[in-house]
């Protein structure tokens, strides 16, 4: 159990013990059944989520979503039996914890859902900690603009509101998984956002870095890289220190050689944050 989870088991029946001393202390009969029904109530809400993580993890991994793995995801695809298990241990839990919307004409079918989390199972799969995330994913049909429209000339992918929804376009979604080695791939780039996100900055430097001072050094020069047109990662990563890392992390993952030569500092950087080496021997 978590130490969150204690404190909400502790402080929720206290609650309903002072409501119901009230009742016993005022001979009313009424706080005692607040207190019972509140106490039900609040249980039953803390419960939910732990309880649907258990639940989830009690059922072998569907062969469908192993599939979907296969197909798609160079990374899985390249571990071994008990890095496979790991990974789709996470794969469950997300499913699990994530609320999933679809928009439009979106069917939530296995492959979406395993395709909307994989990236957060690649980034979070050697950093030691559980990827236990409360959003809603979006799913849109296609790529869509400012108003959240697919015009015709929409280019957003995808996109994470800081405590809200991540927005995924369900063709960029397939085609960032498709095109396995082109350092685009929009679920990672989400998921980085996530992972940035994650001590309540959005400033490029994710959390369980060692050396801040540093980052702050080499995100500076390679956003100048960027915006003089001489970096091997793409112009968007030129907008800010955030999408800097989010594009870094696609590069990372996707297309590692170019971003260990043209970048090693920042490919350093990246080893650092997600606690693994995809050059490696
Ligand atoms: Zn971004």
């Amino acid at each position: 159990m978590n130490g969150r989870l204690a404190l909400q088991l502790f402080f929720g029946p206290l609650a309903a013990g002072g409501l119901a001393w009230l009742g016993v202390d005022r001979g009313k009969t009424w706080p005692l059944i607040a207190a019972g029904v509140f106490l039900v109530v609040y249980v039953a809400l803390v419960l939910r989520r732990p309880l649907r993580r258990r639940r989830a993890l009690a059922k072998p991994f569907p062969e469908a979503w192993r599939t979907v793995l296969e197909r798609n995801v160079v990374f899985y695809t390249e571990l071994d039996a008990a890095g496979r298990a790991h990974f789709e241990k996470n794969v469950q839990l997300m499913v699990a914890d994530l609320d999933f919307e679809a928009v439009g004409d979106v069917a939530l079918d296995d492959e979406l859902l395993v395709l909307s989390v994989a990236g957060a199972a690649v980034i979070f799969h050697h950093l030691g900690i559980e990827p236990k995330v409360r959003r809603t994913i979006l799913l849109y049909p296609d790529n869509f603009d400012d108003e959240y429209d697919s015009s015709k000339h929409a280019d957003i992918l995808g996109m994470v509101h800081r405590q809200g929804p991540i927005v995924f376009s369900r063709r960029a979604l397939k085609n960032g998984w498709n095109r396995k080695t082109d350092a685009s791939n929009v679920c990672i780039h989400e998921w980085a956002h996530v992972l940035d996100l994650d001590d309540g900055f959005a400033d490029g430097v994710p959390v369980l870095v060692d050396d801040e001072a540093k980052w702050d050094e080499i995100l500076a020069e390679e956003l100048e890289r960027v915006r003089r047109g001489r970096s091997a990662l793409r112009q968007y990563a030129g907008t800010n220190r955030a999408e800097l890392f989010a594009c870094a992390a696609e590069a990372f993952f996707e297309k590692p050689e170019p971003l260990k030569k043209k970048h090693a500092e920042l490919y350093g950087l990246l080893v650092e944050a997600f606690r693994y080496d995809p050059l490696a021997d």
